[in-house]
């Protein structure tokens, strides 16, 4: 690994290199959609997600993009019901929902506590209700709200990284420990966590990128994680883009995401996932960028290996993570 990074990259710096923010409207969600996931029965099923608008998250990663769909005031109690009950109407035979809010669920800045209930009551036909959440905002208010749902809450978190010197440049403020406090705090108080895992944040090559991925799912699960999202790091935020510049960061590529994801799956700890948002900002090679993205929904939905997809591209070019 390279001394990462050769420029201070802080709070102020990173909110400094950011663009402007979208137009949103407090009242309306920016965005909602329906996709299929495997639960945790084994089952193909269709989930809906709502993107809800809030205030921006009080953190500020180097490597999130969230802040762009988020007011810079909390929005009034009332609101956030409002948006869910105008998305529940586009969405129908839905019976697992994500609310994500970019940002923290329990931040009280975000979600007014006064809404908790109203939001119960509005979710009461799910059966699972997933929500996002910084380990460190994670307490008394999650069993809160969960003691007022019908159905059962999960709870996503971003692990990101286990490499200790990343992690903390990452500017989460967060450290793997907090993590697991999280996990174990949610275990015992049976609300099932699920984890976000960064590949290839900055400051890693593509094998280390790979390598630390598997050791953060290890992690994940040692901890008592259900299931592990692997998100491969892209610019587009400001940070990100003037880290690329400076030859600091280079987005993973999309061969990367299918070894990680193999080997998640081949632990057989819980369901693991790829990311497979916009993956043609991980291809170089449009012979088999599609093949690969079939793969990965594939293999996401079935949690089985798929076989690999033969194509020049990877020939010469076989990270073995386990000699490292
Ligand atoms: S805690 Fe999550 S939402 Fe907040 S800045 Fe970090 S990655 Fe983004
Ligand atoms: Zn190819």
């Amino acid at each position: 690994m390279n001394e990462y990074p050769a420029y201070l990259i802080d709070d102020r710096k990173i909110i400094s290199l950011r663009g402007n923010k979208n137009p949103v409207d407090p009242k309306m969600p920016y965005g909602w959609l329906i996709e299929k996931e495997r639960t945790r029965l084994g089952n193909i099923e269709e989930t809906g997600i709502i993107f809800l608008t809030n205030r921006e998250c009080a953190f500020h990663c180097l490597m999130c993009d969230l802040w762009k769909n988020t007011t810079d005031f909390t929005v009034s109690a009332g609101d956030i019901p409002h948006q869910i009950e105008w998305a529940l109407e586009q969405m129908t035979s839905v019976k697992h929902l994500k609310l994500y809010n970019s940002g923290s669920f329990f931040d009280i800045r975000a979600i007014p506590v006064e809404d908790y209930a109203l939001i119960a009551s509005l979710l009461k036909n799910f059966e699972t209700v997933i929500v996002e959440s910084h380990p460190k905002l994670i307490n008394e208010k999650c069993l809160k709200f969960r003691d007022m749902l019908q159905p059962e809450l999960q709870i996503s978190m971003g692990l990101e990284t286990v490499h200790p010197d990343i992690l903390s440049k990452l500017n989460k403020q967060m450290s793997v420990k907090d993590f697991g406090d999280a996990v174990s705090f949610l275990s015992k108080n049976e609300i099932a966590s699920r984890a976000f895992i960064l590949l290839k944040p900055p400051g890693l090559n593509e094998s280390e990128g790979i390598l630390w991925a598997e050791k953060s799912i290890d992690f994940a699960f040692n901890s008592g994680v259900e299931c592990c999202t692997v998100i491969p790091v892209r610019a587009g935020n400001g940070a990100m883009d003037f880290l690329m510049s400076k030859g600091e960061f280079n987005p993973p590529e999309i061969h990367s995401l299918e070894i990680v994801l193999e080997y998640g799956i081949e632990l057989r700890l819980g369901r693991v996932f790829a990311d497979i948002w916009d993956l043609g900002l991980f291809s170089k090679c449009e012979r088999c960028l599609d093949k690969r993205t079939s793969r990965l929904i594939e293999m996401n939905l079935t949690q089985q290996i798929v076989p690999e997809v033969e194509c020049e591209c990877t020939k010469h070019q076989a990270p073995c993570t386990k000699q490292l």
